[in-house]
């Protein structure tokens, strides 16, 4: 493959977009990711530096990815996330570099971030209900969280993304007035299905705790009328697009187990610890820690072509309708 190509993986799905995660560890403890006692975390040593990242990111877009999106754990954790940030950005070639986070710590980030060269952030918010955040995201205030997305949008970090995960027994409800947030704001309000990662207590209840987007939807439409499709959405975004009538944003639903999207994935995953996780749902991984660490002169060179072969072995399909996936790692270790 020529440098700068987009790169096919074996079922001819182009891969142009990486996931980084920049660190494991979080300050929430949501009840589908992170259980409240027993987790390990990595020692900072085995982090991939910020230069550890930039060197990955060099490589990623000489073979022809575009997009990319720092994530974690919490991204906002990592003390030196404005250098990682700055690093990125600067990278010819590097298209859009985009922020997963919970936002409790970007009132003070926010401004920061953009400056540094960040594009846009995904915020992760169940609820606007205090109660249920308390109850879902353990460990944050509604408050907290409303404040972060405030910052971000008057930093520019638009437009602003919000992600709900619907679990049954917490926020299922929630769900119409978080729809109702996009007649008056032109925000992206997406509903996510539970998936079970890594085989714990977390793994467990996302099965139990599981609510269809088919049910979301029509919850959703009870209330507020019927969703009006959106065309034009690019092929590899997860999400179903729709707005309500006279809306100013959109709502998404990301339907990994009722409407699997695995055709038309387009992306790769660095873990912290620095291997490519091939695909969310599944364990393999390809080390490049290594070759980042090892003195080799060719050592870039390497990284891209672990990242290739990484490409070409990228699976598809998945077992989450039998409640598998992951057995190594949960969510909070790969980046969602
Ligand atoms: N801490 C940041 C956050 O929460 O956005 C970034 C990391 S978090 C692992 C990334 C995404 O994974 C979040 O949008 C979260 O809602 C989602 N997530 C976590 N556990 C999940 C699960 N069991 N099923 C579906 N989505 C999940
Ligand atoms: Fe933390 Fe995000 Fe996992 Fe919640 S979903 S525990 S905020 S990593």
């Amino acid at each position: 493959m020529e440098a700068n190509q987009m790169p096919l993986d074996s079922f001819n799905r182009e891969i142009d977009y990486l996931r980084i995660s920049v660190i494991d560890r979080c300050n929430l403890r949501c009840v589908y990711c992170m259980p409240l006692n027993g987790i390990r975390f990595l020692p900072k040593a085995e982090l991939l530096t910020p230069a550890e990242i930039e060197a990955v990111v060099r490589a990623a877009v000489s073979v022809g990815f575009r997009k990319f999106r720092l994530t974690g754990g919490e991204p906002t954790l990592r003390l030196d996330l404005l250098e990682i940030v700055e690093r990125i950005a600067r990278v010819p070639g590097v298209g859009e570099l985009a922020l997963t986070t919970n936002a409790i710590l970007m009132r003070e980030l926010a401004g920061s971030l953009k400056a540094a060269g960040l594009s846009r952030v995904n915020v992760h918010l169940d609820s606007l209900n205090p109660v249920t955040v308390d109850r879902q995201m353990r460990g944050a205030t509604f408050a907290q969280i409303w404040q972060g997305i405030e910052a971000c949008e008057a930093a520019g970090l638009t437009p602003i993304k919000i992600n709900a995960v619907v679990t049954a027994g917490y926020n299922e409800a929630d769900v119409v007035e978080l729809a109702r947030l996009t007649l008056a704001r032109d925000w992206h309000v997406r509903f996510i299905e539970l998936m079970p990662l890594g085989g714990g207590e977390c793994a467990t209840l996302s099965v139990k705790r599981y609510v269809s987007n088919i049910e979301t939807r029509r919850r959703i439409e009870a209330a507020l009328g019927p969703l009006i499709a959106l065309e034009g959405a690019s092929s590899s975004d997860e999400a179903r697009n729709f707005s309500l009538a006279g809306g100013r944003g959109v709502i998404g639903f990301i339907s990994p187990v009722s409407e699997p999207y695995c055709g038309s994935c387009n992306r790769m995953r660095l873990t912290a610890d620095g291997k490519f996780h091939l695909c969310l749902l599944n364990d393999d991984e390809l080390d490049v820690r290594r070759a980042l660490r090892s003195a080799r002169e060719d050592g870039l060179d390497e990284v891209a072509r672990i990242l290739l072969r990484a490409v070409e072995l990228k699976p598809t399909g998945h077992h989450l309708l039998n409640g598998r996936s992951t057995r190594e790692r949960s969510m909070y270790q790969i980046g969602g």
